[in-house]
């Protein structure tokens, strides 16, 4: 029996993404969920119409009464001062962060202040980052980077403490979708899946809790990555296409 994994995130009121998203796979997988929600969302696929923060408090108290738990992910946190109170209260596990910034309808989901704070407190404590080409670009910013800057961001990104950079490759053209897996010190690692003509809501979700799930279960970094790059393929070739 593994270890419980921990999901800390919004809740995305269409189930798409966030926290009910990352219970459903690692349920898919065997493994116990706790969730610690820093939001409440009403959402469809299409548009976010209100988002209510949780306290910083209830945040951390979630986290607190989670107890040990095998893995951590941790997907949308809204502000500065939630993100805090998660970087003070990480339990001691393997972290994926997925720095959700925006929803695909285009509403912001962490602030400017925010994404400082992830950088400066969380991501020392992050073993795994997952952000998606948009996203780097937006990082790279914070670093006063073009958005096109992609590699040096991903250095500084490691040079602040970030175990590990999985550059997800789904927004750029192509036949394929192709991850990329930065560590210090060791070559690249691709992930590789033939590209589908579907959307879906969630896949940045579905890869980081997919992740997170199989670490709990006391899987290495790599065969964890690949698991989850074939389970997101598996969910969008069984989606119909738009
Ligand atoms: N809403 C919540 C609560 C999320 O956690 C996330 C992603 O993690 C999103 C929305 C974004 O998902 P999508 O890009 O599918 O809109």
């Amino acid at each position: 029996m593994s270890a419980p994994v921990l999901m800390i995130g919004g809740l995305d009121s269409s189930g798409g993404a966030g926290v009910l998203r990352d219970c459903a796979v690692a349920n898919a997988f065997g493994v116990t969920a706790r969730v610690a929600v820093t939001a409440v969302t009403a959402q469809s696929d299409h548009a976010v119409s209100a988002v209510h923060l949780v306290s910083p408090d209830t945040v951390r108290a979630q986290i607190a009464i989670a107890g040990q738990v095998g893995a951590v992910k941790i997907g949308m946190l809204g502000t500065a001062g939630t993100v805090r109170a998660v970087a003070d209260t990480l339990p001691p596990a393997p972290c994926v962060l997925d720095p959700v910034l925006m929803s695909s309808s285009g509403h912001m989901l962490l602030d400017e202040a925010g994404t400082e704070a992830l950088l400066d407190c969380l991501l020392p404590k992050t073993d795994l980052l997952t952000p998606n080409l948009p996203e780097l670009s937006a990082l790279a910013r914070h670093f006063g980077l073009a958005p096109k800057e992609h590699e040096a961001c991903v250095a500084r990104l490691l040079q602040r403490g970030c175990g590990a950079v999985l550059v997800k490759g789904g927004h750029a053209g192509g036949t394929e979708s192709v991850d990329r897996l930065y560590r210090p010190g060791l070559p690249v690692v691709p992930f590789t899946a033939p590209r589908t003509n579907s959307t879906l809501r969630g896949t940045g979700c579905r890869l980081a809790s997919a992740i997170a799930a199989h670490l709990s279960k006391g899987a290495r970094l790599v065969s964890a990555i690949e698991t989850g790059k074939a389970h997101v393929h598996e969910a969008l070739s069984s989606t119909s296409p738009p």
